[in-house]
């Protein structure tokens, strides 16, 4: 499921992401969580840049945190790992219309990039991860990945979409035994969507 609401953090300042990781791992030293995120909401402007309410900033900065202590728990197990699938969004296709290339091929389910954008965050992603011999797929949406999970035996996977999508699949990899790495998408709304490109650079 996505969100209720759409959110876009590719404008908030850079070290607001480096303050998550740090209340991330510093979450068992913090009293009170929710004070800890409201005080980070009011000094970057959270709800100025992306028009939240304050319930819902705090429901969208509580997933950044639960997935970075989720990715850091899972990382010594993924960096063990050699059979490694990568899952983009299709949302994050600079195109969603014909211009997009790329071509869809319902059986896997995946589309499969064609490289006609150097800028489009999908087609950097493709290649990044080629160099590091992943298994790629830009799935139409997050019902597709336990069907390819089924068939395929990866032992990693890591996974681009916005929180609440990755967030239904920690119980299937999991259940599968496959360690994950999550990139939550910085800017939602299920078109012309956003990852940083240099985080997931750092994760494969
Ligand atoms: S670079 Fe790939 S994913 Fe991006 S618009 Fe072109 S074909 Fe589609
Ligand atoms: S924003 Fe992208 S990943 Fe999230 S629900 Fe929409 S299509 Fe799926």
């Amino acid at each position: 499921m996505p969100y209720k609401f759409t959110f876009d953090l590719s404008k908030v300042p850079h070290f607001f992401f480096s303050e998550i990781a740090m209340v991330s791992y510093q979450r068992g030293m913090h009293k009170s969580l929710i004070k800890k995120l409201q005080e980070l909401i009011v000094r970057f402007r959270i709800q100025e840049a992306t028009g939240l309410n304050l319930s819902d900033a705090l429901v969208l900065l509580e997933d950044l945190i639960d997935l970075q202590a989720v990715n850091a728990i899972e990382r010594g197990k993924f960096l063990q790992t050699r059979k490694r699938a990568l899952f983009l969004p299709h949302c994050s296709r600079k195109y969603l219309d014909s211009r997009c290339k790329a071509v869809f091929n319902p059986d896997i389910p995946s589309y499969t990039c064609a490289h006609c954008s150097a800028d489009c965050l999908v087609n950097q992603s493709v290649q990044l991860a080629t160099k590091k011999a992943y298994d790629i797929y830009i799935v139409p949406g997050g019902s597709c990945i336990p069907k390819i999970m089924r068939n395929t035996n990866y032992e990693g996977a890591v996974g681009v979409a916005c929180g609440e999508e990755i967030k239904m699949f920690g119980p299937l990899l999991s259940k599968l035994d496959v360690a994950g790495q999550a990139i939550p998408l910085i800017k939602n709304g299920c078109a012309n969507t956003i990852f940083n490109i240099e985080t997931l650079a750092k994760v494969l």
